[in-house]
């Protein structure tokens, strides 16, 4: 018999990542998705395995949505990865995020509860529920400052997810994912939107790319390595949460500079804070420009995350650094193609 995953966020890329994982391991993956006026799944279209995956129409926001699934399937492995994932649009929209990322955790955690507690179940935590950092680098101990309403109602169901295993002795993990990215990355997050603009830029359909805070430092990965520790998670003997990151840290500005070459542009910087310029040395235009827009009214500044205990007790750690990261993403935007 096969083991039946059920993702939520099929959609987004991790789900897409994931899928593709678990169907390599022989799973029968069930995919939630939402009712959306276009298309939602390019992205398994794009891994080549959309018509490998049952599609369930499914909310997390309409409780009986998730009921019905929960009682019409012999579910093993729940992988909630479905959210309002952008913290800058989180400001915009505290409410519904908190809905979705906080309320929509916790159907899921009670249908388990009442239905089914055999389920094993991953929930993805986040790194900005780190915030304005106490420690460096972040640990599974290390306090937590979030700095957001997406990371405000992440801690929520990070701490519910614990709850939920100590209660009710759940198989629930909370990973806590450092940033990571893909050529399938959503296009308003940051290292996307540059390498996308940056191809634009090269074609002549763009004049600038305007960014925010480009001082700001993450730990970026790739996501292939973090969906691979996210099933691991759920493969252990005991459940636990853990730190997913890479362990080294670089700025925005790093950022562009390095995937900048790949589009034939050679970047000096000139000026400070809002009027700082990125200017292409070879043919002298700006193709870089601050604006206040993309400022975050909280910011943080830092992240950069400490996974020696999924290494020590999973084996896990993340295979593609930031250099090669940046050249997958790039080349992506001029071939189109993913493998
Ligand atoms: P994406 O934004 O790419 O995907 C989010 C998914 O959630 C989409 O499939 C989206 O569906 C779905 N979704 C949103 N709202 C609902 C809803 N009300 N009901 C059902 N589905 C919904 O995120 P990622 O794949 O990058 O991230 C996966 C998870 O990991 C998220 O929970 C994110 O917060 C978390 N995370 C991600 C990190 C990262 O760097 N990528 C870092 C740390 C945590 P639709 O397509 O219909 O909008
Ligand atoms: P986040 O860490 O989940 O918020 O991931 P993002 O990719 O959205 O942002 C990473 C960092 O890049 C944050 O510190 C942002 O403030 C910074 N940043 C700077 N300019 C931009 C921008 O134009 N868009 C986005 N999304 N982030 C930006």
């Amino acid at each position: 018999m096969k083991k039946i995953a059920f993702i939520t966020g099929i959609s987004g890329q991790d789900g897409a990542y994931l899928a593709d994982l678990l169907l390599s391991k022989n799973y029968h993956v069930l995919g939630a998705d939402r009712r959306t006026s276009g298309p939602s799944l390019w992205r398994l279209e794009k891994l080549g395995i959309a018509n490998e995956i049952e599609i369930v129409d499914c909310d997390l926001l309409e409780f009986s949505n998730l009921e019905r699934i929960i009682k019409k399937y012999k579910i093993n492995e729940i992988y909630n990865l479905a959210a309002q994932s952008f913290v800058a649009s989180s400001f915009n929209t505290p409410i519904y995020t908190s809905k979705v990322n906080s309320l929509g955790v916790l159907s899921l955690l009670e249908l388990i509860r009442n239905n089914d507690r055999e389920i094993k179940f991953y929930q993805a935590s986040t790194s900005e529920m780190f915030g304005n950092i106490k420690e460096v680098p972040q640990n599974e101990n290390t306090s937590f400052y979030p700095r957001s309403p997406y990371a405000i109602s992440k801690l929520y169901s990070h701490w519910m997810t614990i709850n939920y295993r100590e209660a009710y002795k759940i198989f629930a993990c909370s990973g806590i994912c450092f940033n990571h990215e893909s050529p399938l990355r959503g296009s308003e997050f940051v290292t996307k939107k540059i390498v996308q603009s940056l191809r634009k830029i090269q074609l002549d359909e763009l004049d600038c790319l305007y960014l925010g805070n480009i001082d700001s430092k993450r730990d970026w990965g790739f996501a292939g390595d973090y969906v691979r520790a996210m099933w691991l998670m759920l493969q252990a003997n005991t459940p636990d949460d853990y730190v997913i990151s890479t362990g080294k840290t670089y700025s925005v500005r790093y950022f562009i500079e390095t995937a900048a070459p790949f589009f034939n542009i050679d970047l000096k910087w000139e000026g400070h804070g809002v009027n700082e310029i990125g200017i292409n040395k070879n043919n002298n235009k700006i193709v870089v420009r601050i604006s206040k827009k993309f400022y975050r009214p909280t910011e943080v500044d830092l992240l950069i995350g400490d996974s020696s205990k999924i290494f020590k007790n999973l084996n896990w750690s993340n295979e593609i650094d930031i250099k090669t990261l940046i050249k997958i993403m790039a080349e992506y935007e001029i071939t189109g193609n993913l493998k």
